[in-house]
């Protein structure tokens, strides 16, 4: 055998390691065996992709490379660029000594949306809506085919949070305030990694080969609560509070074969959870068995102590001692292999921490077949942004939409509306922007205005195809009362929400439809026949202009596909969404969740009104 693996092997010298054939056990500790404290520390690093020169990668071990909100090649960047930056990268890491290959991960949320022409399905609010765990893992499926197009392998996603309180920035980002559709929606993990095998042991990271991505469940644990929603603040909470609201989904990520979790920058109860040795190591590594490595947020353990931290030492003894494996830390990655290393040499951390680390970062490379195929190739190119996955994210919008209102009073609906309608008025700031209607997370970290921004429809765009060729579609971003009053339209369609923002950006303590919104609803509604189509991360204070709007949708943060609200408001599909989300009356409610002693909302969780498709 030691003969023949010899000839195998061109006369090099025969590395267990490197043989897939050997049980991954054997490959892991045989890999351990021969690193070097070094080498160990560098796999536990991760780097921003500007950082990951070929000297840097191999010069430092490098285990992990990331592109941050937004951080891209080149704006617009090809297919071909892509794959030759990481597999640039990839280089450096197998030019080392022992050749170990470097993970590139990604925030792939609602698709691979940092990748211009990428398909951009609805964020997750949105997905919480459709109630359609098999639709969510083939977005998770074609997710997997973009984002391994250019060449990458991780994603972090899903974001499994479970947002109790929607003046949080990142509400949008999950699926619901009901712990049960977020652990429904954990199904997008065997959509991006694969169906893990019926005899694997609880806990096994799982990806299924190169057409499948290794994702992360994240943040850990209790980010949705935090006080008054803001952004990395303390989730007070009990213990059973916290188990049964914010952990549930866990559960089902674990079982699912997650491959990595990301820590969250809160806290629970006054302490970081990226200090929280209970719930890392104790709870999610012992209890739940899980078996993949846990990943800190951008500069998670530089914020365990409250900036300017005077011990940096201190936060990264905390941070690993906690259980943290590999660590994002995107520019001052020299300082934290320097004090990494002493922490190690001084007996402050054991070694036997930094080898499990370094054990469970191995166990997700070999098990995704990383040594096997560490380079990207052209083969998939076709796969981004292609009409099939577009086809799918329409549904996705079509099954999202959510109709609260459909006609005044005792009147009779107004939805679905005719193709055939003389003129209809399309209103508002919201209707013809691919930017506002994709939100946070697209193409750059806070999201942009405009329709160059990348391929798709707007709602306006969807709106035009829509109807019959002789009724006539006409656009006014703001129009007067008066124009509105003798134009003679038989309908208006007004597209009002939010403007897009990500993570603390997005705190808001107000919740009102942002400007010129209400104005635009206003001065439409009060004199046409109208529907209102809101387009926002969470649901916003609309209570005081029900009365004027005669239909109401809300449509989330879409995506891409704006055709799928027009094939619904038209009646090429009927309505079917419901809230995953409370629709409180005032912010003054707030905290309001169903189950709520209190509860008092202007729509409740699960409402949407349902209506049959009508080719009118
Ligand atoms: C966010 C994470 C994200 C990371 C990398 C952080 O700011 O909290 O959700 O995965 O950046 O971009």
């Amino acid at each position: 055998f030691l003969l023949n693996c010899f000839l195998a092997t061109g006369g090099a010298e025969y590395l267990k390691y490197k043989d897939p054939r050997q049980p991954l056990n054997v490959r892991i500790n045989d890999l351990l065996s021969r690193m070097t404290l070094a080498e160990k520390i560098g796999q536990m690093s991760q780097i921003e992709r500007v950082n990951a020169s070929f000297d840097v990668m191999q010069k430092y071990f490098i285990g992990s490379v990331l592109s941050g909100g937004g951080s891209v090649p080149s704006p617009q960047a090809s297919v071909e660029t892509w794959v030759n930056m990481v597999n640039e990268i990839q280089r450096g890491s197998l030019s080392t000594r022992l050749g170990i290959p470097m993970i590139y991960g990604i925030d792939a949320v609602h698709g691979h949306n940092n990748v211009y022409r990428a398909t951009v399905f609805p964020h997750n609010i949105g997905l919480g809506a459709t109630r359609d765990p098999a639709l969510v893992k083939k977005i998770g499926a074609a997710t997997a085919l973009e984002v391994r197009a250019t060449g990458i392998p991780y994603v972090f996603a899903p974001c499994i949070a479970v947002c109790r309180d929607p003046r949080w920035g990142r509400c949008y980002e999950s699926y619901s305030e009901d712990p049960k559709i977020v652990q429904e929606m954990t199904e997008i993990i065997p959509g991006l990694q694969g169906d893990i095998p019926a005899n694997s042991p609880k806990g096994v990271p799982y990806v299924a080969g190169k057409t499948k991505v290794a994702a992360c469940s994240k943040h850990y644990v209790g980010d949705g609560g935090t006080y008054m929603g803001i952004n990395e603040n303390n989730t007070i909470i009990s213990q059973h509070g916290l188990l049964s609201i914010h952990m549930p989904p866990y559960y089902n990520a674990v079982i699912k074969g997650v491959s990595t979790v990301m820590v969250s920058y809160s806290s629970w109860n006054g302490v970081k959870m990226h200090a929280n040795h209970y719930l890392v190591t104790d709870f999610l590594k012992n209890k739940l068995r899980f078996r993949g490595f846990v990943i800190s947020d951008w500069q998670g353990l530089d914020r365990i102590t409250s900036p300017p931290h005077a011990d940096y030492p201190y936060s990264i003894k905390l941070g690993i001692l906690a259980g943290i494996d590999m660590v994002m830390i995107p520019y001052s990655y020299t300082e934290f292999i320097t004090d990494l290393t002493n922490l190690v040499q001084n007996n402050t951390i054991p070694m036997s921490r930094i080898d499990d680390a370094v054990r469970r970062i191995l166990r997700v490379k070999f098990t995704m077949g990383l040594f096997e195929n560490p380079f990207a190739d052209l083969s998939l190119s076709d796969q981004l942004g292609k009409q099939e996955h577009r086809d799918l994210a329409r549904e996705a919008v079509r099954k999202s939409l959510v109709l609260l209102k459909n006609g005044k009073y005792s009147e009779k609906p107004l939805l679905p509306l005719p193709k055939r309608a003389g003129k209809i008025l399309v209103a508002g700031s919201h209707a013809d922007n691919l930017g506002y209607q994709c939100g946070g997370w697209t193409i750059t970290w806070q999201g942009l205005g405009g329709n160059t921004l990348t391929s798709g429809t707007t709602i306006l765009d969807g709106i035009k195809s829509t109807v019959n060729p002789s009724t006539q579609v006409i656009y006014s971003e703001n129009p007067g009362v008066d124009y509105v009053k003798q134009s003679g339209f038989s309908y208006a369609i007004v597209v009002v929400g939010e403007y897009p923002y990500a993570e603390t950006f997005g705190d808001n303590l107000n919740l009102t439809i942002p400007e010129p919104g209400p104005s635009v609803i206003q001065n439409v509604c009060g004199s046409v026949n109208c529907v209102v189509v809101v387009i926002s991360g969470r649901p916003l204070i609309i209570e005081p202009y029900i009365n004027t709007i005669d239909a109401l949708v809300a449509a989330w943060l879409p995506g891409t596909e704006g055709q799928g609200v027009a094939d619904v408001l038209f009646g090429d599909y009927g309505f079917s969404g419901k809230l995953s989300r409370t629709w409180f009356r005032s912010v003054d409610q707030l905290p309001m969740n169903v189950g709520d002693p209190h509860y008092d909302p202007l729509f409740p969780f699960g409402f949407g009104l349902q209506t049959a498709p009508s080719n009118a």
